[in-house]
């Protein structure tokens, strides 16, 4: 049997083994496993016979210098979201900028991808969406509540709100429902240019994706994105 799983601080709101388990892969299980800290990563691999692992929330940059090798696009992004154990090795990959990347690409249109996009958040996902977006040849910024501790980040005041907002933070996500990253201000002026890619999946509709809605705006949520990272992994993982 080879053994799989996702690692993360809090993992009530993942769907990642329900995902791996839908697929029937045979003599391979998919478990959720909380850690508090990355200490012991490898003595868990080791001792739980782990052939690979996803990464989440807030390991995704922390877990870097933990590995034996990253591969290219993880090694630029700076964050990793899926690790092979390769005879004993850790094999770090970022399956998350491809993930956002084509979704992105099946969500718009050509001509509508804009010139510019927001990205909220500088952590592990924003980074990886930062990657995709360049891959795209959309300018981006981030959005922090510390700009003054990111390159190409701007504070939450004043944003314009007519271009691609990505939101790559956890605000807004299973069990913070009532909470938003931005928010709108009602009744809000039609905002028929704004579109805002969550990449929350649960809840299916963030507050912040209800807001921008009720402006006008074209919305989506994190799934497709979930399942083609998922996918990608199980590939990387020979499944
Ligand atoms: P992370 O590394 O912890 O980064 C989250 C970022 O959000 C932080 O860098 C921070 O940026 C900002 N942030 C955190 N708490 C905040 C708060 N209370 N208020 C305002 N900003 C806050 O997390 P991550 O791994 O990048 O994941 C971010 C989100 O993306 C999560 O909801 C995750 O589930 C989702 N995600 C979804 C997919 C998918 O496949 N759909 C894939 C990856 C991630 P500043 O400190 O600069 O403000």
């Amino acid at each position: 049997m080879k053994k799989y799983g996702l690692i993360g601080r809090k993992l009530g709101h993942s769907l990642s083994q329900e995902l791996f388990e839908a697929q029937g892969f045979k003599d391979a299980s998919y478990g959720l496993y909380e850690m508090e800290s990355l200490d012991g990563l490898r003595q868990w691999v080791e001792q739980e016979h782990i052939n690979g692992f996803n990464v989440t929330i807030p390991y995704k940059q922390k877990i870097l210098p933990l590995l034996d090798a990253v591969d290219d696009t993880a090694a630029e992004i700076g964050a990793v979201n899926c690790v092979s154990v390769e005879g004993g090795r850790l094999v770090g990959h970022n399956t998350d900028a491809p993930a956002f990347q084509q979704t992105l690409e099946e969500w718009l249109l050509v001509s509508e991808l804009p010139h510019t996009a927001l990205i909220l958040g500088t952590g592990g996902a924003a980074r990886a969406v930062a990657y995709a977006l360049k891959q795209l040849g959309v300018k981006y910024r981030y959005v922090s509540r510390y700009p003054e501790l990111h390159k190409d980040a701007v504070s939450y005041d004043g944003l314009p709100l007519d271009e691609l907002i990505i939101n790559a933070t956890p605000i807004g996500m299973y069990p913070d429902i009532d909470s938003t990253p931005l928010p709108l201000s009602a009744p809000c002026s039609p905002r028929p240019s704004l579109m805002v890619y969550d990449l929350i999946y649960n809840p299916s509709q963030t507050l912040l994706m209800r807001d921008a809605a009720a402006c006008g705006a074209k919305v989506k949520n994190g799934l497709d994105m979930l399942r083609k990272q998922a996918e990608m992994s199980w590939d990387i993982w020979g499944l």
